[in-house]
């Protein structure tokens, strides 16, 4: 990708932000609620406090035309977004029109860049990244922060941990300019890339709940069932009450060497056994044993907050708040347990999925949350249910309005390379039925009234035939 391009767009960002500061005027920032989304908006919060400016921050589950009229009305003379607003650039457009505006996302745009001066879309997919590998919404944030001041440089953790929650190093290792973030953070001593288990639990969980809860990859006949964790782990000379970064480094390889080959034996694919170990990031700033030691604890403790309407909590941590983090621990044990509630649902009732020509769609009710149901599909995939090369949709009633159901699309890039892309599939679908939809080429999302999910299960299997038929090269 073109990082000076890039950089400049980040810098005329930086400059606004900058000038509406001295200005005295608010920034008003909006960010996503997912991990990713709450370090971004920490990321902002931060360097505009270090300007010595004020802001006004929400953390939101996603951009509609309600939230950019209500927005409109608070007449602010900046507005921020970070981590969404490019599948938006049509409503800000239209009524923040009068005021300056700086999307700071990864999400594929609408379009290369806003039509008006006073509006700045710095966002690294029209400069050829790939959207869910090279840069986060956090990532962004981070490089618009950097341009205000050489300081925010001291934010490439939490930059990290939001990169981390996105799943950018889901094969096993860093991409494009999350490597920049890195080297600054490195350069700084403030984080430290290891090769080790990629796994949730590294600081806080024993290894029985470390693997456990393995999702993604799924571990074999140890997923999912804590008591089958510890015989594993008995049998293999582990302690299963001890945590992983405890362990000693001739340890740490004895416990990989037994999970490769455990999952070698049980027939797992290569893509799970590559990125079973990889990279891992941790943090000098926060003590050993400490979930916000480690990206992953870090970016899942932020994710259980935002599920529970809590993300300005999560910011608040990220910004070093001792009490919102003590608050939040407790939400991250649920969060998990709910996660391998999830699992067993969707595995006991796989059955109910229906199977299109070119898409997996799984209708869980009420049984699994809307905020799960991205996590629902994963575990679809990585736990074998269905055929890698098509896409899967888990549908689940929307938490805040019965007559809406919520959905996530997730697949492989054995599928992408056939030419889906489900961010368009579903803008596309969205529209026709009276929705929202949208996102990136492996991973999207959809809201849309419930009475109509027969037809969306036609739409999105039409729509992805003719993405195919069209020969549309899934890059982002
Ligand atoms: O996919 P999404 O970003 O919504 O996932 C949120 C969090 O859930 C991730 O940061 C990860 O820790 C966890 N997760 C998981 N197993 C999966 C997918 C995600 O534990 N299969
Ligand atoms: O909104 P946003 O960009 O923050 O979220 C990206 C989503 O895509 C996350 O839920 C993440 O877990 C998911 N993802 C995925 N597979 C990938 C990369 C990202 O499911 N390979
Ligand atoms: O490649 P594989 O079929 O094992 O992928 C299964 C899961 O891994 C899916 O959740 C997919 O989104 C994710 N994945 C990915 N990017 C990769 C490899 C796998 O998102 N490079
Ligand atoms: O909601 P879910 O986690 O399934 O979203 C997957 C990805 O699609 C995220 O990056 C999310 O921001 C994006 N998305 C979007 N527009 C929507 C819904 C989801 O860009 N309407
Ligand atoms: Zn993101």
């Amino acid at each position: 990708m073109d990082r000076g391009a890039f950089l400049e767009r980040a810098r005329e960002g930086a400059e606004l932000i900058k000038m509406h500061i001295e200005l005295g005027h608010t920034i008003r920032i909006v960010s996503h609620r997912d991990a990713d989304g709450i370090t971004a908006g920490a990321i902002l919060a931060r360097a505009v406090a270090r300007e010595g400016g004020t802001f006004q921050l929400s953390i939101v589950k996603q951009v509609s035309e309600e939230l950019i009229k209500d927005l409109a009305a608070e007449k602010h003379r900046i507005y921020v977004f970070s981590d969404l607003g490019s599948g938006s650039m049509g409503l800000i457009e239209k009524y923040l029109e009068g005021a300056t505006v700086v999307v700071a996302d990864h999400h594929p745009p609408e379009k290369e860049s806003f039509s008006t001066e006073s509006h700045v879309l710095v966002n690294p997919v029209p400069f050829g990244a790939n959207s869910v590998r090279d840069l986060s919404g956090s990532g962004v944030a981070y490089f618009v922060a950097r341009e205000m001041n050489e300081k925010n440089r001291d934010l490439a953790y939490i930059a990290l941990v939001g990169a981390v929650g996105d799943m950018q190093e889901i094969d096993g290792t860093f991409h494009g300019m999350n490597m920049d973030i890195i080297e600054d953070g490195k350069g700084l001593g403030i984080l430290e890339i290891r090769k080790e288990l990629r796994l949730f639990g590294r600081e806080s969980r024993p290894l029985r709940q470390m693997l456990a809860y393995s999702t993604n990859p799924e571990i074999p006949e140890v997923t999912g069932d804590e008591r089958k964790a510890i015989e594993w782990l008995r049998a293999k000379g582990f302690d299963p009450d001890v945590r992983y970064w405890q362990l000693r480094e001739e340890e740490k390889r004895k416990l990989h060497d037994a999970l490769v080959i455990h999952l070698i034996k049980h027939g797992a694919p290569k893509e799970a056994i590559d990125r079973l170990i990889g990279d891992v990031v941790v943090s000098p700033l926060y003590p050993e044993g400490d979930p916000r030691h480690e990206a992953r604890e870090f970016a899942t403790l932020l994710n259980a907050t935002g599920r529970l309407n809590a993300g300005t909590l999560g910011v608040a941590i990220c910004l070093g708040d001792e009490d919102a983090y003590r608050k939040a621990r407790k939400m991250l044990d649920d969060y998990k347990r709910e996660q391998i509630e999830a699992r067993k649902f969707i595995i006991q009732n796989w059955s109910m999925a229906d199977e299109g020509e070119h898409a997996y769609v799984f209708y869980a009710g009420r049984s699994i949350r809307d905020t799960l149901v991205g996590i629902a599909a994963n575990i679809a995939i990585n736990a074998g249910l269905v055929d890698p090369e098509k896409p899967v949709v888990v549908l689940a009633d929307s938490d805040e309005d019965e007559s809406l159901v919520k959905g996530s699309a997730r697949t492989t890039e054995k599928a992408l390379a056939k030419g889906y892309h489900l961010g368009d599939a579903l803008r596309e679908v969205a529209e026709k039925l009276g929705g929202e939809g949208g996102g990136h080429a492996i991973a999207a999302g959809i809201r849309f009234p419930r009475d109509r999910i027969e037809e969306f299960i036609r739409l999105f299997n039409e729509a992805l035939g003719r993405q195919l038929r069209e020969g549309k090269s899934g890059e982002n």
